[in-house]
Formats: C-alpha cells, sequence, structure tokens
C-alpha cells in the first residue's frame, strides 16, 4: 500500500519533509507615514498598525530590524493635497522624508533593510485618484511623467527601490528611462504588475485617507474575473524592465501567482492586503481563530504558490514571535 502518513508521523519527520518555508527575509512590512509631529496613530480599521509622523519612525524601523524581516514599504500621507497630486514628486514630500529618516536611523544602528517607496498619485490627489484627470476622467499619457518624478524624489532621498501602484498604461518603462536618465541604473523596479480592482483594498483607504472621491478605479485596475489579462500585465511589465513582479490582492488571487511563477523567471511578490488582514484580526478578536497559526498558514501559502517575497502587515508580529514553528 501506498503511505503517505509515513512521513507525518512525528514533528521531527514532518520538519525533515516539508517543501515550504517562510522566509522572514522575504517579508516586506507596509509603512504608513503621515505629516505631523510626535504622532503615531493606530488605524482604526486594521488593528496593530499605526501611522507614524517622521520623527516617530525609529520605533518601527527598530521593530522592523530587530524583528529581521527583509525591508519596509512606504505610503506618504501628506498635509495637503491638490488636483495634481504634487506632494507625490516634491523632493521634500513626505516619503523623501521618511527615507532620508530611515536611512540615517540605519545608519546610526549599523544595520541595513531595504526601504521601498510606492509610487502613485492617490495619496496625493484632492480626487484620490492614482493620475491626473482631463475631462473626468484618469489621463494615462500625461500622468507619466508625474510617476517618474514621483519615482526620482524617492530615489535621490536614497530608497533602494520604487515600486509603481498606478497600473498606468507605460508606467514602468516611464520609470526605467528616468531613473537610467538621471544616474540610477542600479535602482531596480517592483511593479504592481496585476493589481485588481478589489473590495479587499477598503481599510487601506482608510489608513492611506486615499479613496476616489468620485468613481471608482475600475477603469484602470484590473478587472477581478480575468487571469489570462494578469498574465500579459505580468509580461508588459517584464518588458518594460520591471525586476520584481507583484500580484495584488494576494489570498483570493493564488491561481495568478502560480500561473505566473510558471511563466516567468523574476522574483514575484503578492501584496497581502488590509482587508485580508483586518478579516483575521477582527476572527481573531472575536476569539473565532488562532490567530498566529492562521497567519502562519497564510504566509506558507502565498510561499507555495511561488511568492518570493510578501508584503504583509503582520511582517512584523509573526518575525517577533520566533519564525517558523
Ligand atoms: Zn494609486
Amino acid at each position: 500500500m501506498q503511505r503517505t502518513r509515513r512521513l507525518r508521523r512525528t514533528p521531527a519527520l514532518r520538519a525533515l519533509a516539508a517543501e515550504t518555508v517562510i522566509r522572514k527575509e522575504g517579508l516586506v512590512y507596509p509603512v504608513f507615514v503621515r505629516w505631523g509631529e510626535n504622532v503615531r496613530e493606530e488605524v482604526p480599521s486594521m488593528p496593530g498598525v499605526y501611522r507614524y509622523s517622521v520623527d516617530r519612525l525609529a520605533e518601527v524601523v527598530d521593530a522592523v530590524l530587530a524583528a529581521g524581516i527583509g525591508g519596509v514599504m512606504l505610503f506618504g500621507i501628506p498635509e495637503h493635497k491638490d488636483e495634481r497630486g504634487s506632494g507625490a514628486y516634491d523632493e521634500n514630500g513626505i516619503v523623501p522624508q521618511a527615507v532620508r529618516a530611515i536611512r540615517a536611523h540605519c545608519r546610526a544602528r549599523g544595520r541595513e533593510m531595504v526601504v521601498i517607496a510606492d509610487i502613485c498619485l492617490c495619496e496625493y490627489t484632492s480626487h484620490g485618484h492614482c493620475g491626473v484627470l482631463e475631462g473626468g476622467e484618469v489621463a494615462n499619457d500625461a500622468s507619466l511623467s508625474l510617476h517618474a518624478m514621483s519615482a526620482l524624489a524617492a530615489v535621490r532621498a536614497g530608497a533602494d527601490m520604487v515600486a509603481p501602484s498606478s497600473m498606468m498604461d507605460g508606467v514602468v518603462a516611464a520609470i526605467r528611462t528616468a531613473l537610467d536618465d538621471a544616474g540610477y541604473p542600479h535602482v531596480p523596479i517592483m511593479a504592481y504588475s496585476a493589481k485588481f480592482a478589489s473590495a479587499f483594498y477598503g481599510p487601506f483607504r482608510d489608513a492611506a485617507d486615499s479613496a476616489p472621491q468620485t468613481g471608482d478605479r475600475r477603469g484602470y485596475q484590473m478587472d477581478v474575473r480575468n487571469g489570462r489579462e494578469a498574465l500579459r500585465e505580468l509580461a508588459i511589465d517584464e518588458a518594460e524592465g520591471a525586476d520584481i513582479l507583484m500580484v495584488k490582492p494576494a489570498l483570493a488571487y493564488l491561481d495568478i501567482v502560480r500561473a505566473a511563477r510558471e511563466r516567468t523567471l523574476l522574483p514575484i511578490a503578492v501584496y497581502n492586503v488590509s482587508g485580508e488582514y483586518a478579516m483575521v484580526k477582527a476572527a481573531a478578536a472575536q476569539g473565532m481563530i488562532d490567530e498566529r497559526r492562521i497567519v502562519e498558514e497564510i504566509l506558507t501559502a502565498f510561499f507555495r504558490a511561488g511568492a518570493d517575497i510578501v508584503i504583509t502587515y503582520h511582517a512584523l508580529d509573526w518575525a517577533k514571535n520566533g519564525g517558523n514553528v
């Protein structure tokens, strides 16, 4: 008889035969940076996640260093918003300030982490869309140079990597060209390649204050129903020069991750988004689930599906509590 149970009998045998490990160096913690001083405020819909002012970032940077995870991804919440999202490409904007503060703090500690800047306009535009509006629509080509300027501002401040999240056509190529021309050919791009128009983003918009004032993002983010189109998006971004391809959200899209893994040689990232996090926290707070086991199972599933990098709000808690068990 085929006896697959032989290798499940003891913890040691199971550990020996395990196919998947959660690599904590492959985890990225998203950090919300907001204007103001001496601010650390919890995001109401995301228990355990905070918005920090630049002067309080050291706390989260130290936690990330102590946890030994790969790095952080920065999202900015500016004091002022305008039609063209100028805070996104201000060299003294909130994200460049945060990057410089994190770099300085890491230097003082003699430690390193990867600092990734999310690149989009939606946190900075008064209308909340990811590009500039023309005739009530998000204008793709007119937005590209603004995304490129935003990437340059982050990289000049010291970001290791930029991650364009707008789903504008051609944004990866525009950023690649801008970085190369400005003397940053070594800076990689993590492309939000297959970013779906998902209801799982709800709590993030609360955190980043970036909900569209009118309409929604279905005109540029992907239709939830389309898997083949996602692979096309990934292929286009790879051809435009992306170094890492991302699928977002994560849990309901692992079929895309697996299909991508079988087609590309590039590293694949998944973004375990705010709504996915909030559901786990809410169920755990009700005593309905064992949070730690659920988080471990979820993170394992991402790596098993083929992800190399996992962007997740669970990263700090998971790594802090001792990692893989
Ligand atoms: Zn956006």
